[in-house]
C-alpha cells in the first residue's frame, strides 16, 4: 500500500468543473459510507474535521446548500456542476466538525483510508 517511491496524494480536491476546491488539513485515516436517505443517493464518501480546518475556495459563491431532517447542518454542492463537496454546521461551536467528500480529490487518498459503513439510515451505528 505505502510504497516508499509512491508520493503522497495531493490533500487538495475539487468539484468537477473546479469552482469549489478544498484543501484537507491532513490526510485522513478513515472514511465513512453512509446509508441514511441522503448520503445513499449523493454516493458520497465522508471524511471529518474540525470545522475551519479545510481550507474552501468558490464557497459560498458558486454553491448551493440542502437542509433536511433535524437542520443541524448543511450539505453543500457546487452551482455549476453539482457535485456534492461538503457539509458544514448550521451554527458552528466549539467542538463542532464538518465532513467532506473524499470523492472530489485523488483516487490514492480513497486507496489509503480504512472505509467504515454507517447505518444513518436505522440504528446510527457502525456495521463492522
Ligand atoms: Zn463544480
Amino acid at each position: 500500500m505505502n510504497a516508499p517511491d509512491r508520493p503522497a496524494p495531493s490533500l487538495q480536491g475539487q468539484c468537477h468543473c473546479g469552482a469549489v476546491r478544498l484543501t484537507l488539513p491532513a490526510a485522513p485515516e478513515k472514511a465513512t459510507d453512509c446509508n441514511c436517505s441522503l448520503c445513499r443517493r449523493v454516493g458520497a464518501l465522508w471524511v471529518y474535521y474540525d470545522f475551519g480546518t479545510v481550507q474552501v475556495e468558490g464557497h459560498p459563491e458558486h454553491t448551493e446548500a440542502y437542509v433536511w431532517g433535524d437542520r443541524t447542518l448543511r450539505t453543500v454542492r457546487c452551482r455549476h456542476c453539482g457535485i456534492a463537496t461538503h457539509w458544514e454546521p448550521l451554527e458552528p461551536k466549539e467542538g463542532s466538525r464538518h465532513g467532506v467528500n473524499l470523492r472530489n480529490f485523488d483516487p490514492a487518498l480513497r486507496e489509503r483510508v480504512l472505509v467504515r459503513r454507517f447505518d444513518g439510515a436505522d440504528t446510527w451505528t457502525f456495521i463492522e
